[in-house]
């Protein structure tokens, strides 16, 4: 498949969408009991792999809490959002979580929950320096939620390969700025 798949709200998955190759990833999960969450694509779930094994070599402890996210389940989510007024969900075909390239990742310190004080955390620190070491990217930075449509999400990482992340990271780009920047974007989907 291609990592440097683009998805958002102008860039939908189809409701029949389901990636290649989708694989358990050898990390902790905060709810492992729910057998989808834990899955991923097989290069970011290795990735990822790599990625808490160092974290983990340096006394950081991350907990994976979302990997894999079916259209229905997403679809379900959705639905209960919105009837409990909530709009912080992201509508169905919309997340990168269909794609098994993301992952939501917290800490003790925070209960686990998915919240913007995790950037401050040693975790949090450690996983905006690291992620691109290993082919993710923080995909929804900060002050860039005009380009992303999605607010700030310190804990959501996404896989695009090594040389994508580490460019990414280097020039502060988000992925919607870098398919800009291609000659025909529609050809890279
Ligand atoms: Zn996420």
């Amino acid at each position: 498949m291609s990592y440097t798949l683009l998805v958002n709200k102008s860039h939908t998955l189809s409701s029949s969408y389901v990636p290649p190759y989708l694989t358990e990833a050898r990390i902790p999960f905060h709810d492992p009991a729910h057998h989808e969450k834990t899955l991923m694509e097989k290069a970011a779930a290795k990735s990822a792999a790599k990625l808490f094994h160092r974290a983990a070599a340096e006394n950081v402890t991350l907990m994976g809490i979302s990997g894999y996210r079916s259209y229905r389940r997403q679809e379900a989510l959705y639905r209960n959002a919105l009837q409990r007024g909530s709009t912080a969900v992201a509508p169905p075909g919309t997340s990168e979580h269909q794609t098994g390239l993301a992952l939501d990742i917290s800490c003790a310190s925070l209960n686990f929950e998915l919240e913007e004080s995790f950037a401050a955390t040693k975790e949090g620190k450690w996983l905006k320096s690291n992620a691109p070491l290993y082919g993710f990217i923080l995909r929804y930075p900060r002050r860039k939620e005009h380009i992303t449509g999605y607010p700030w999400e310190p804990w959501h990482i996404r896989f695009v390969g090594k040389t994508l992340s580490l460019y990414l990271s280097l020039t502060g780009l988000t992925l919607e700025e870098y398919h800009d920047m291609l000659p025909d974007s529609s050809q890279i989907r």
